[in-house]
């Protein structure tokens, strides 16, 4: 049994516009993600990348098919069952900003999960593993007092990766989670990713539509091209030997890539 398995997983938006045609996000995607292990989900933008990152947590519901977790079926439980789930399961979104409210302070954001899924640890204690984790992800301890705004992007999504790693959870969702920091930043983040994999075993569905980063982060890759998973494979496998022609339009775009992007990929792999 592996920690995360979709099987044939179907979620179809009605039309955004009168008249359109229905939108088949997920077309039965089907996946196993193994304890600890980072499977990658590539694609282009509107493929249903970031659709299938929310339905394997249950963040919306889908119309046929199956997920479960540690061998329990998701779609079986209730809200409250869900929810006490949820401290197993984390979501790292691309946008960290607007993931961040931004009236609260960054001690408070990264305490909210130790209210909900541990209330009765009390003050002193949520004050000491906020602190403890602020410090774990990279943030200075005054970062606490901070608001979202008064930070850089990559201490923001810092704050977002602190707030889903502070229960200890098994499994993360990250869903473009480098995509909008600078160069120089999403190499240090992605390092601390895999960092954190490492201390707390955890395993990672990594969304990403940029093959240089995958390359570097995931043990194996999932190709997804219009709401359908073409392709698995280990990581290096996929890279020489791609077995889908949609694969090697992606790999063959990765060539002609900004080569200064490119170094720091590079840089960080060789860490
Ligand atoms: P990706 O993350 O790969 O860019 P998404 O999962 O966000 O793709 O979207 C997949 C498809 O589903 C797109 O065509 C998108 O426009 C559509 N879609 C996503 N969410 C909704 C929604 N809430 N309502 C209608 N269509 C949606
Ligand atoms: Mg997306």
């Amino acid at each position: 049994m592996s920690l995360v398995e979709v099987e044939a997983a179907v979620k179809t938006f009605a039309p955004r516009q009168r008249g359109g045609d229905p939108v088949g996000a997920l077309r039965e995607v089907s996946l196993q993600i193994e304890e600890g292990e980072t499977l990658a989900v590539i694609g282009e933008s509107g493929s249903g990348k970031s659709t299938l990152g929310r339905a394997v947590l249950r963040l919306l519901d889908l119309d046929a098919g199956a997920v479960r977790f540690d061998g329990v079926d998701l779609g079986g439980l209730d809200t409250r069952q869900l929810r006490a789930r949820r401290a197993d399961m984390q979501i790292v979104f691309q946008e960290p900003y607007e993931s961040l409210n931004p009236r609260l302070a960054v001690g408070a954001i990264v305490a909210e999960p130790l209210e909900i899924h541990q209330p009765k640890l009390g003050t002193t204690a949520t004050r000491k593993l906020v602190h403890e984790t602020l410090d774990r992800v990279g943030l200075p301890a005054d970062a606490a007092r901070r608001l979202p705004g008064e930070l850089s992007g990559g201490q923001q999504q810092r704050v977002g990766i602190a707030r889903a790693i502070i229960n200890r959870p098994r499994f993360m969702v990250l869903d473009e989670p480098t995509s909008s920091l600078d160069l120089s930043v999403r190499a240090q983040v992605l390092a601390l990713l895999a960092e954190l994999q490492e201390d707390y075993n955890i395993a990672y569905l990594f969304v990403s539509h940029d093959m240089h980063t995958v390359e570097w982060v995931s043990d194996r890759i999932a190709v997804m091209y219009l709401g359908e998973i073409v392709e698995t494979a280990p990581t290096r496998e996929l890279f020489d030997t791609p077995g889908h022609a949609y694969t090697r339009t992606l790999l063959s775009a990765r060539l002609s890539a900004d080569p200064r992007e490119k170094h720091a990929y590079l840089e960080f792999g060789q860490r």
